[in-house]
């Protein structure tokens, strides 16, 4: 195929996707990771996955020039892909080991789903917009990304699969989901927004035991909210 390097080539076709990531894109790439480690991104392994995966794919055309910028844009159904920074800092913070069994709630994009799956995690991935869901599996494999994806309400977990080693949530929760608790492994860790639509919290939390948590908080993030019981 003829690539011109100036220009930004995505096509879409429902059966047949080609994706082209070119020069232009690398260069914007090598950009966003140099800005990801001026914010404090120190997660080698992180920076390298997400040098490799083009994010401008998991955007609508209308957002390609902006694909590499520290922002948020809206993927439809009301969602929206997270920044890059904070998939960096979920990412980086969940300590992932190649072959973890990661449960991650909010597919959205696949975006944070690619990455997790980039560090050799198994990834187990919920997302309760049938749209949005159908489109991650749909589109995942082209990248030859291949989790594990639910169509599902998140606050329930995966329980068939669990104990996870890691957990992320990627919508602002209102509290932390007890069934998430409990399908964490002892040893494991738990990254999860908790707040409002205003804002959210970003907590790290480890468990201890079957009944006992250790949390960190990391500073203000901004979500949409997980939802409950609405399909
Ligand atoms: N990780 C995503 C971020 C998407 S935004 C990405 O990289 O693109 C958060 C996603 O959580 C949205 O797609 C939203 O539909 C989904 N969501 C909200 N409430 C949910 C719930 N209860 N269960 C599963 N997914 C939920």
């Amino acid at each position: 195929m003829l690539v011109n390097e100036s220009a930004i080539f995505v096509y879409y076709y429902f059966s047949n996707m080609a994706i082209t990531d070119n020069f232009k894109h690398k260069g914007k790439r090598l950009q966003m990771i140099t800005m990801l480690r001026q914010m404090g991104i120190v997660d080698e392994k992180v920076l390298n996955v997400m040098e490799m995966i083009p994010r401008h794919a998991f955007l609508d055309g209308a957002f390609l020039e902006y694909a590499y910028e520290n922002k948020a844009f809206q993927i439809g159904e009301g969602q929206t892909i997270s920044q890059p920074y904070t998939v960096a800092f979920q990412t980086q913070l969940l300590e992932i080991n190649k072959n973890d069994k990661v449960l991650e709630i909010g597919t959205g994009s696949g975006y944070q789903t690619a990455v997790l799956c980039g560090m050799g995690a198994r990834v187990f991935s919920i997302e309760r917009q049938r749209v949005l869901h159908d489109r991650a599996k749909r589109f995942l494999p082209m990248l030859n990304v291949n989790p594990k994806l639910f169509y599902g309400d998140g606050y329930l977990g995966q329980p068939m699969f669990a104990p996870f080693d890691k957990i992320i949530v990627t919508a602002g929760a209102p509290y932390i989901p007890e069934p998430l608790k409990a399908q964490l492994k002892v040893g494991g860790i738990m990254v999860i927004p908790v707040g409002d639509n205003k804002g959210q919290k970003m907590y790290s939390l480890v468990k201890k035991s079957d009944s006992a948590f250790e949390s960190k908080l990391h500073g203000d993030f901004h979500f949409v909210p997980l939802l409950e019981q609405k399909r």
